[in-house]
């Protein structure tokens, strides 16, 4: 397939619906006791939602939505500490749009931005070296935030102010990884996972090994897939042919664009750059070790934890407890569906936030929201 309408062929959707009701009906799984997919990406959630994939299968097929939103695992505590950063009369602080809604305790970067916070949104943290370069006398801070996906730019950022000697330039980083808390999940008895669905983007960096401990050690499934809904289709009927034939493998849907063994230029400015944090705190699933990243000490005069004395000793340096009332531990562990949250649509809105998940464009509750939950909720 060349175009992506191809990707969205109402007949071939009809095609792999059918193979996926089969193959529901071959495992037993009914709308009683359906069979539990987890997709890891908040990218793959919006996209089921956005083209109803979670009404067209069989209802004994169930999405459960996993911690794959880099913005909305984010403790409430980085919030804040980017905040007050933001709030440093030097500092001119630069982010993706994503993070500018994300409730802090006191104020989001928005709220900050309108007190008078000198706060920017960038595309790229290239864009904040720009920023740096045209601004000598002020220190530009990069919020580095996401998993994978996004910590190659940063890196490559990091390497190229240091080449060029750049004085001026930091990152507070929060870059995270993903298999470390699908190890955390799948270690809970509490939880009832039957496969996954990968995330695309990531494994494009990554590529398919880091997830065989899911297959070797817990006996499930996972496929990478792509973003369309054929990819999609396409993936769940995968697992679902996994479970009927009795198979645990890692296969890869979407290898039109994810390699086997990642990207090695990515993966080289990864490994030079940081090193693993001895824990990482995640909003709903509390410290998991090894899981974020912190900028090598080679690298530390662009490290703004350095730069600012933010006391870190590895991890998370200050905890703080989420709003009363907020399920948003329980959503983004698939433990709850957004609209079981009792704050959904009350207390929490796109407009008045509570949660990152009601505002970040990849956040579960956003996807409820944006695509029928309001009306769920009502
Ligand atoms: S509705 Fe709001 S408070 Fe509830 S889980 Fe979603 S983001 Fe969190």
């Amino acid at each position: 397939m060349k175009y992506a309408s191809e990707f969205r062929d109402p007949a071939a959707a009809k095609v792999l619906l059918a193979e996926i009701a089969t193959l529901a009906d071959r495992i037993g799984a009914t709308r009683a006791a359906p069979v539990h997919i987890m997709e890891i990406c908040g990218g793959h959630t919006h996209a089921i939602f956005r083209y109803g994939l979670d009404k067209l299968v069989h209802e004994g097929v169930e999405f459960i939505h996993g911690p794959g939103c880099p913005v909305c695992v984010l403790p409430m505590a980085r919030v804040d500490e980017a905040v007050e950063l933001a709030e440093r009369p030097e500092v001119i602080f630069t982010t993706f749009g994503d993070a500018m809604r994300v409730p802090g305790h006191r104020r989001s970067l928005l709220q900050a931005k309108a007190a008078g916070a000198d706060i920017r949104m960038v595309y790229s943290p290239l864009d904040a070296l720009e920023l740096a370069r045209r601004n000598p006398g002020r220190e530009v801070v990069f919020f580095g935030l996401g998993f994978e996906t996004t910590t190659p730019s940063t890196a490559l950022s990091i390497q190229q102010a240091a080449r060029e000697g750049l004085d001026n330039f930091s990152v507070f980083c929060n870059h995270i990884t993903v298999p470390e808390p699908i190890r955390v999940l799948l270690s809970d008895p509490d939880m009832r996972l039957d496969g996954f669905i990968g995330p695309g983007h990531v494994s494009m960096i990554i590529g398919t090994h880091p997830y065989d401990f899911i297959a070797e050690e817990f006996g499930k499934p996972l496929v990478v897939a792509g973003f369309e809904p054929l990819d999609l289709l396409q993936s769940v009927m995968m697992v679902l042919r996994q479970i009927a034939e009795g198979r645990a493998e890692i296969e890869n849907q979407y290898a039109r664009v994810v390699p086997e063994h990642g990207n090695p230029v990515s993966l080289a400015a990864i490994a030079d750059v940081y090193e693993r944090r001895p824990s990482f705190e995640w909003r709903g699933l509390g410290e998991i070790d090894a899981s974020g990243l912190r900028i090598r000490e080679k690298y530390s005069a662009f490290d703004a934890e350095v730069k600012f004395a933010m006391g870190y000793g590895g991890a998370t340096a200050r905890v703080t407890d989420e709003p009363e009332g907020c399920a948003c531990g329980a959503v983004m562990t698939g433990r709850i569906k957004p609209t079981a949250c009792p704050q959904y649509g009350l207390g929490c809105t796109p407009e008045m936030p509570l949660g990152a998940l009601m505002v970040s464009s990849e956040g579960a509750c956003a996807a409820y929201w944006q695509y029928g939950g309001a009306r769920a909720a009502e």
